[in-house]
């Protein structure tokens, strides 16, 4: 039977729901401790909920939605999770390793339809959304993970930036941000979560007006309408003539700067005049870039790695400019580092 995930319930709605059945309000609250602080896997396993109560949770949630098919882990402390879903669909998690905590990257959907032109998801068209449960729920299983081994580290930072287009999943996007933020559970701070977005402008407007204080990045990539469409054909639809004012509105909304992420891409966005531009682009506004070295996927031959000079070129011209910026530390550069590769990888290999 293919029920749905508890974790896909906030805790007033836990509370709602059972309520309206019977249940006193301090159950809900009981049960909430049980999923997030002490982290069962079972219903069976909480021990002062009521045989009652107990039942009708399991005749309606399922604790286990996901299974873990494959995981990665690479000198550096990253550890990549492929997840089977109920449907036997795969999706990607992954935990990294920071000075500041430890990280997790999430997916929202299975596959995306944006489409960019270098990346290994974007391979893969979507099939679906993923429910709110199953966004929190890879949160849950990274911690485990890390419960097992035993250092009593917690997952304090989370990067929506995995596989698809979290705005495209909005509702459910933002119910997974209530449930991981609520302090009574897994208690990450919203100024510890970044949701990253291709730049789809109206969702950016009404993000803005949930005032959520969680960061926002924005996947940029080129200086200018021809190359970013090129990059990434969103573009066409929503063009920087839309998106630029989209992002002065967060930044006014949220009263916090924004993450502009460029990729780098050999000889096609990478040189000094891009960098420029970019620079001319973003002019005055609160705005932190962060350069990406690219990652190469078999399936995008046309695109290489910038080399190191290059890179360090293209930031040189930024600050000069007085733009904020930093070229991103990579992580787990000995296994399939690049967003979506493992599971594309997993997918073909079936096939
Ligand atoms: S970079 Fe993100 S938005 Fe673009 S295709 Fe890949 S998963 Fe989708």
């Amino acid at each position: 039977m293919n029920l749905e995930s508890i974790y896909g319930l906030t805790s007033e709605q836990l509370t709602t729901w059972l309520l309206e059945r019977g249940h006193k309000k301090g159950r809900a609250a009981q049960v909430w401790d049980w999923l997030y602080r002490k982290r069962v896997t079972d219903f069976s396993e909480m021990k002062d909920v009521n045989k009652d109560c107990l039942q009708l949770l399991q005749e309606h949630f399922s604790i286990q939605t996901l299974t873990e098919h494959t995981k990665q882990e690479s000198a550096d402390g990253t550890v990549k999770f492929l997840f089977n879903l109920k449907d036997g669909s795969l999706i990607e998690t992954v935990l990294m390793r920071h000075k500041y905590g430890l990280s997790v990257c999430v997916t929202t959907q299975v596959g995306c339809n944006i489409g960019c032109s270098f990346c290994a998801s974007g391979l893969l068209k979507k099939d679906r959304d993923l429910s709110s449960g199953e966004i929190v729920e890879q949160i849950m299983k990274v911690q485990l993970h890390l419960d097992q081994v035993g250092q009593g580290e917690k997952v304090s930072h989370i990067v929506i930036m995995g596989i698809g287009e979290p705005f495209d999943n909005f509702k459910n996007m933002v119910d997974f941000l209530e449930i991981v933020k609520d302090q009574k559970g897994l208690e990450i701070g919203p100024r510890h979560i970044t949701v990253s977005t291709s730049g789809l402008a109206e969702k950016i407007y009404e993000f803005a007006d949930l005032k959520l204080q969680v960061n926002l990045a924005i996947s940029l990539h080129a200086p200018n309408d021809e190359l970013r469409t090129r990059i990434m054909k969103i573009n066409r639809a929503i063009p920087l003539s839309k998106l630029m004012p989209a992002i002065d509105y967060y930044i006014e909304k949220s009263n916090r700067r924004i993450t502009l992420e460029y990729i780098l891409l050999k000889d096609v966005n990478d040189q000094k005049e891009h960098a420029q531009e970019l620079a001319e682009l973003i002019g005055g506004r609160r705005a932190y870039v962060n350069l990406i070295p690219y990652n190469p996927v078999d399936e995008h031959s046309q695109y290489q790695r910038s080399d190191e000079q290059s890179v360090l070129a293209f930031y040189d011209v930024l600050k000069k400019n007085g733009i904020n910026c930093g070229i991103r530390i990579e992580h787990g550069t000995d296994i399939d580092a690049a967003c979506g590769q493992l599971r594309s990888k997993q997918i073909k290999q079936a096939k």
